[in-house]
C-alpha cells in the first residue's frame, strides 16, 4: 500500500473526494431544511480538518475562509464545489472546469427517493 507522500496515492485520494463532493452535491436537495444545511457545512469542515493530504488540508481550511460553502439550494452547492475544484485546478497549474456541464456529468446511478431502489430498503 503506498504511503501519501507518493503523488499517485495523493492524486488517488483527490479524484475520489471530488468524485464524493460532487456526487454529494449533486444530489442535495433543492430545497434543503435547515438542518441540511447545518449538516453538509459540518460535513465540508470535518472534511477539510480530517483530510488525509496535510498540504491539502491547509490549503482546504483557507480556501473555505474565503469561500465558505453555499447550502441554499443543490445548484448553489455544485457551483461553490465546482468552483473550489476549480481553485485547486488553477494551482496546480491544471485546466478550469466547465462548470456548466456538472448536471450531466454527475450522477449516482441511485434512485431520488430510497423506496425507489430496487428490491426496497430491506433487501438483502
Ligand atoms: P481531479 O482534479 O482529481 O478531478 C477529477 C475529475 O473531476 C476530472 O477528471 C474532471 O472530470 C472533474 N473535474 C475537474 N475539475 C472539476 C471541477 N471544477 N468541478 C467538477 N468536476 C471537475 N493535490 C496537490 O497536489 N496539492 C494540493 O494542495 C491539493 N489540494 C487538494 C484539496 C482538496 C480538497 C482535494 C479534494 C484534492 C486536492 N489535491 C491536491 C488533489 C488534486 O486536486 C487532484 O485530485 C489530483 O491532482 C488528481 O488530479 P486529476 O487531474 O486526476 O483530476
Amino acid at each position: 500500500m503506498p504511503k501519501l507522500g507518493n503523488a499517485t496515492a495523493k492524486a488517488e485520494l483527490g479524484r475520489a473526494t471530488w468524485k464524493l463532493l460532487h456526487t454529494m452535491a449533486s444530489r442535495y436537495p433543492e430545497k434543503p431544511k435547515a438542518d441540511e444545511r447545518a449538516a453538509v457545512k459540518q460535513w465540508i469542515f470535518l472534511l477539510s480538518r480530517l483530510y488525509p493530504c496535510g498540504e491539502c488540508a491547509n490549503h482546504f481550511q483557507r480556501m473555505l475562509k474565503d469561500h465558505p460553502p453555499q447550502t441554499s439550494s443543490r445548484a448553489a452547492l455544485s457551483n461553490w464545489a465546482c468552483s473550489i475544484h476549480n481553485i485547486v485546478n488553477i494551482r496546480l497549474g491544471k485546466a478550469e472546469f466547465d462548470c456548466s456541464t456538472l448536471e450531466n456529468v454527475y450522477q449516482c446511478g441511485c434512485a431520488e427517493d430510497p423506496s425507489e431502489v430496487e428490491g426496497g430498503l430491506n433487501s438483502d
